[in-house]
């Protein structure tokens, strides 16, 4: 029972709040899968040192009907575990390949932009993704070297060679290759170099802390200099406030992201905010 659920806050519509929370099941998965009720929204990375649009990161989201929103903290680990991971991949793609193919000419004077997509750990040695993925950039115009796959660290280290043999792949047919939430996990360096990374992203728990810690500046630092020196693009993750921005632009960090630049937003939302990037 919900003792902050008065009856003003219900009748205002802010949902069933005396139900317990909806805990999604596969079958459920499968029906928002079939029923389209999966959509896709776009987080735009920005060069540090300018400010520009540089990409955007798809970030998928459930519109369910009863139940409202969902975050994909609550389904993506289930859509592993059900085998359903694949089909969310392939259907942000096919969400969002076309409109990027369009939304790259239509703003084309804002330069060469990427799109970001996150895969799971669980797709790794999946051949027929790969093909799958070839065809639909293909279909859309789209060249895959303007679409950047991002992997966690925990992901590409729980399972090196399955990772080299995807990543690999992926490399070959020409797509760039993120490694994501950096630093959490325990890789060595031989791994990461190993690995056909593109990009470094630095996870959001040293970047929240930057601007009260030391200690977390420390290591924001240290991967900016090995990714530089790895000749790899680092990206800081969840920049929520302009002291960091600017310790960022300072050592030389390549990219940001965060709510102090831009929420993940819906299409309509983010075809406003690059009308104003072009104004
Ligand atoms: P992630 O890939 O590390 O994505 C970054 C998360 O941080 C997103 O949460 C984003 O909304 C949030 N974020 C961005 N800027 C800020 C900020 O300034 N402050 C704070 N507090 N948060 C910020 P989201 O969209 O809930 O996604 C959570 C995770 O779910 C993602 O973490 C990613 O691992 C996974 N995910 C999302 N979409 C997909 C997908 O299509 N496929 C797969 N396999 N995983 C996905
Ligand atoms: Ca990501
Ligand atoms: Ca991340
Ligand atoms: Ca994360």
């Amino acid at each position: 029972f919900d003792t902050n659920a008065t009856p003003s806050k219900m009748a205002l519509g802010f949902g069933p709040a005396h139900l317990p929370a909806f805990k999604p099941a596969a079958p459920d998965l499968q029906a928002a899968l079939d029923q389209k009720h999966l959509f896709v929204v776009y987080q735009p990375k920005i060069h540090c040192a300018t400010g520009r649009v540089s990409g955007l990161e798809a970030l998928v989201r459930w519109q369910h009907p009863d139940h409202g929103l969902i975050t994909p903290d609550r389904f993506i680990c289930l859509a592993e575990e059900a085998g359903l991971i694949d089909s969310i991949t392939l259907a942000v793609l096919h969400d969002a390949l076309p409109w990027f193919a369009q939304l790259s000419t239509d703003y084309g004077g804002l330069g060469e932009l990427t799109l970001s997509i996150n895969i799971s750990a669980r797709s790794l040695g999946r051949p027929e993704l790969i093909d799958a993925i070839v065809n639909l950039c293909a279909r859309s115009g789209v060249s895959p070297s303007r679409l950047i796959f991002e992997l966690t660290e925990t992901a590409a280290m729980d399972e090196p060679v399955a990772a080299l043999t995807l990543l690999t792949r992926l490399r070959v047919h020409g797509f760039m290759l993120s490694l994501d939430d950096f630093g959490t996990g325990y890789s060595s360096m031989l791994q990461l170099v190993r690995l056909p990374f593109s990009e470094i992203k630095i996870d959001r728990s040293f970047v929240a802390s930057a601007a009260t810690s030391q200690e977390s500046r420390a290591v924001i630092r240290c991967i900016t200099d090995l990714g530089r020196s790895l000749g790899m693009k680092t990206t800081a993750e969840g920049v929520e406030d302009a002291a960091t921005h600017a310790y960022l632009q300072e050592i030389g960090c390549d990219l940001a992201q965060g709510y102090l630049f831009a929420r993940p937003m819906t299409r309509q939302l983010l075809t406003n905010w690059m009308d104003q990037q072009l104004a």
